[in-house]
C-alpha cells in the first residue's frame, strides 16, 4: 500500500497547561523489547469530524474538552502536538492471519500515547492512522476517512449495545491524500481501552523464543488487568481460562446481535475480550448464517456462523504461546492449558442460549427452548428475514395477534404462523404479560444497528466535507434500543446497498 502522501508538517502547538497531566505510561516501564518510542506523524489542517461525549466522561474530562483553547485537543489527536507526560510508542506483535502464521506485524499505524488514570482504572489512549512505525511493513501508516468513520461509529455503537469493545474518543480528518484503490484522504481515530494487548502480542514473544519477555508480559498483564489470577495455583493457566471465558461471552454477544467481525486473525483478538480493530465488519441484514462480510475472505473462513469456532481456534494459538510459561513436563503443561480452554464451550453455548431466551422474551428455562430458538433462526434464514427487525418486531406479538410488519419479513407465512403458535404456547407456560414482555424485548433487541448502508450515507457526506450525518448517527447508535429518530435509521437495507463491498482496504 504505497502512498504518495507527503509527511505532514506539524502545526506547532505549545504544551497547554491545563491539559490532563495524570499520565501513567505503565506499558513503557516494560522496556524496549515491547515497543518503539516515536512521535505520531500529524495531518495538516485537521478538522473535527466527531467526538464521543460518553468516552470523555469515562476519562473524567469536561464536556468541552475538545474545544478548549488551552487543551489544543484537535492538534493532539491529529498527531500534531503532544501533552506533557505522553510517551508515544508503537508496540510489537505477531499473529496468525487467515489461519497462517504471518510473523511480525505490530502497530503498523497505531501510536499508544499513554495511559490516563481514572477512578475506574487506567485507560490507554491510542491514535490510529498517525503515520508509519517500524512495524508498518509495506503500509503507509495512514487510515482513510471511510474506514475511520466505520471504526469510530461502530466502536460507539457496540458500547451502546452493551457489547465489550475498545471505545472511540474522537475522529479528525484532513485533506492529506492517501492512496488505496483510489485516492482518498486521511483521518485519525483516537481509541481508548484499558489495554490494547492482543493474542498476537504473546504469540510474538513465544514464536521468537523470547521467553523471558513473554513471562514479563504475562506478569504485567496479570498484575494490571487480571489480578485475581495471581492467587491461582497456575496463574498462566488461570489467565488463559479468563481470556477464554471473556472471549466466549464476547462471541455470544456478537452472534446474538448479528455482528460479523470479518477479520478474526489472532492479532485482532483482545486479551480483555473486547471487540477490537473494526475493518470489514458488518451487521447482518437478511439472516444468512454463511454470511461473509469481508470481500477479501473468499473462503469464508470468517463467515458469521464460523465465528465461535474461529475464536476457539484463536484461543488454541494463544494456549500454544503460553506453553513456554508453564513449568514441568510439556505434556502436562499442554494438558493444563487445554483444560483452561474447556470453559469456552459451555460459556459460549450457555451464554448464547441465555441471550436468545432474553431476545425471545422468555424468563424461565425450558428444555424445549433450544429447539424453539433453532427453528426461529431456521425460519429467518429460509426467508433471509432481516435479523435486527425480526427480533424487534417479534416483541409486538400478542396472545391474539401476529403483527403484519413481522409477517412482511417472511416468505413462508404458514411456517411463521405455525412457529408463532408454538411461541405463544411457550409464553403461556410462564404466564407472560404481552405489554411487559414487549418492553423487555425492546430493551435487548436493538432498533438500530450500524448497517452498511447507514455508514455509507454518513461516509459519502463526510467525503463532501459535511460531518453532520456522522454526528447524528453517533447519537442514534449510542441509544440503539430507543425507537429510532428517523424511519430510515431502522429501515431494511435498500437495493443499492446490496452491491456495497467492504474489504481489508482501510
Ligand atoms: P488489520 O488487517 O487492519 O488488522 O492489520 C493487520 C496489520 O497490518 C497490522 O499490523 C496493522 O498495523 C497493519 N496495517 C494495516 N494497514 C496498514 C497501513 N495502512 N499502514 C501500516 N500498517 C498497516
Ligand atoms: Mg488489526
Amino acid at each position: 500500500m504505497p502512498s504518495d502522501s507527503a509527511p505532514a508538517s506539524p502545526d506547532p502547538a505549545s504544551p497547554p497547561a491545563a491539559a490532563p497531566g495524570n499520565w501513567l505510561n505503565r506499558f513503557a516501564a516494560l522496556g524496549p523489547a515491547f515497543f518503539t518510542e516515536l512521535p505520531p506523524q500529524g495531518m495538516p489542517s485537521p478538522r473535527w469530524v466527531a467526538h464521543s461525549p460518553g468516552c470523555a466522561e469515562q476519562l473524567g474530562w469536561p464536556s468541552d474538552w475538545w474545544e478548549r483553547e488551552d487543551w489544543q485537543a484537535l492538534q493532539v489527536f491529529s498527531g500534531n502536538a503532544q501533552w506533557p507526560g505522553m510517551r508515544p510508542m508503537a508496540t510489537v506483535y505477531s499473529g496468525h492471519q487467515f489461519g497462517v502464521w504471518a510473523g511480525q506485524l505490530g502497530d503498523g499505524r497505531a501510536h499508544l500515547l499513554g495511559e490516563v488514570a481514572t477512578p475506574q482504572g487506567a485507560l490507554e489512549i491510542q491514535l490510529k492512522g498517525a503515520g508509519i512505525t517500524p512495524y508498518s511493513r509495506m503500509g503507509d501508516g495512514r487510515a482513510v476517512l471511510r474506514s475511520s468513520i466505520r471504526e469510530f461509529l461502530c466502536s460507539e455503537a457496540m458500547a451502546g449495545l452493551g457489547i465489550p469493545t475498545t471505545r472511540a474518543l474522537c475522529l479528525s480528518a484532513s485533506d492529506l491524500p492517501v492512496r488505496r484503490e483510489r485516492l482518498e484522504t486521511a483521518a485519525i481515530v483516537t481509541r481508548i481501552a484499558p489495554s490494547f494487548l492482543r493474542f498476537g502480542h504473546f504469540e510474538h514473544f513465544a514464536h521468537t523464543d523470547q521467553h523471558e519477555a513473554l513471562r514479563r508480559l504475562a506478569d504485567f498483564f496479570i498484575q494490571h488487568h487480571a489480578p485475581e489470577c495471581q492467587a491461582a495455583s497456575s496463574p498462566y493457566a488461570a489467565l488463559l481460562e479468563r481470556v477464554a471465558t471473556q472471549t466466549a461471552s464476547l462471541i455470544a454477544d456478537w452472534q446474538a446481535v448479528g455482528f460479523c467481525h470479518g477479520v478474526m486473525n489472532t492479532d485482532n483478538m483482545s486479551m480483555l475480550g473486547l471487540t477490537l480493530d473494526y475493518g470489514p465488519f458488518g451487521f447482518m441484514d437478511g439472516f444468512d448464517p454463511g454470511h461473509i462480510c469481508n470481500h477479501s475472505d473468499g473462503q469464508g473462513r470468517y463467515a458469521f456462523a464460523r465465528q465461535p469456532n474461529i475464536a476457539f481456534w484463536n484461543l488454541h494459538a494463544l494456549a500454544q504461546a503460553f506453553m513456554p510459561l508453564m513449568p514441568g513436563p510439556r505434556e502436562a503443561a499442554g494438558e493444563a492449558l487445554l483444560q483452561a480452554l474447556e470453559p469456552y464451550k459451555t460459556e459460549f453455548a450457555q451464554g448464547l442460549l441465555r441471550r436468545m431466551r432474553a431476545k425471545l422474551g422468555l424468563q424461565t428455562a425450558q428444555d424445549e427452548d433450544r429447539q424453539l430458538i433453532d427453528d426461529w433462526l431456521r425460519l429467518m434464514a429460509a426467508s433471509r428475514a432481516d435479523y435486527t427487525q425480526s427480533f424487534r418486531r417479534l416483541s409486538a406479538v400478542t396472545a391474539s395477534e401476529d403483527p403484519a410488519h413481522l409477517r412482511d419479513l417472511f416468505i413462508d407465512r404458514e411456517a411463521l404462523a405455525a412457529w408463532l403458535q408454538r411461541y405463544r404456547a411457550r409464553l403461556q407456560v410462564e404466564a407472560s404479560d404481552d405489554a411487559e414482555r414487549a418492553a423487555r424485548m425492546r430493551g435487548v433487541n436493538p432498533a438500530v444497528v450500524l448497517r452498511k448502508h447507514l455508514a455509507e450515507i454518513a461516509i459519502r457526506q463526510a467525503q463532501q466535507g459535511d460531518f453532520s450525518e456522522t454526528q447524528r448517527l453517533l447519537k442514534v447508535l449510542q441509544r440503539p434500543y430507543d425507537e429510532a429518530e428517523r424511519p430510515s435509521d431502522t429501515a431494511l437495507a435498500p437495493d443499492w446497498a446490496q452491491t456495497l463491498e467492504v474489504s481489508c482496504s482501510s
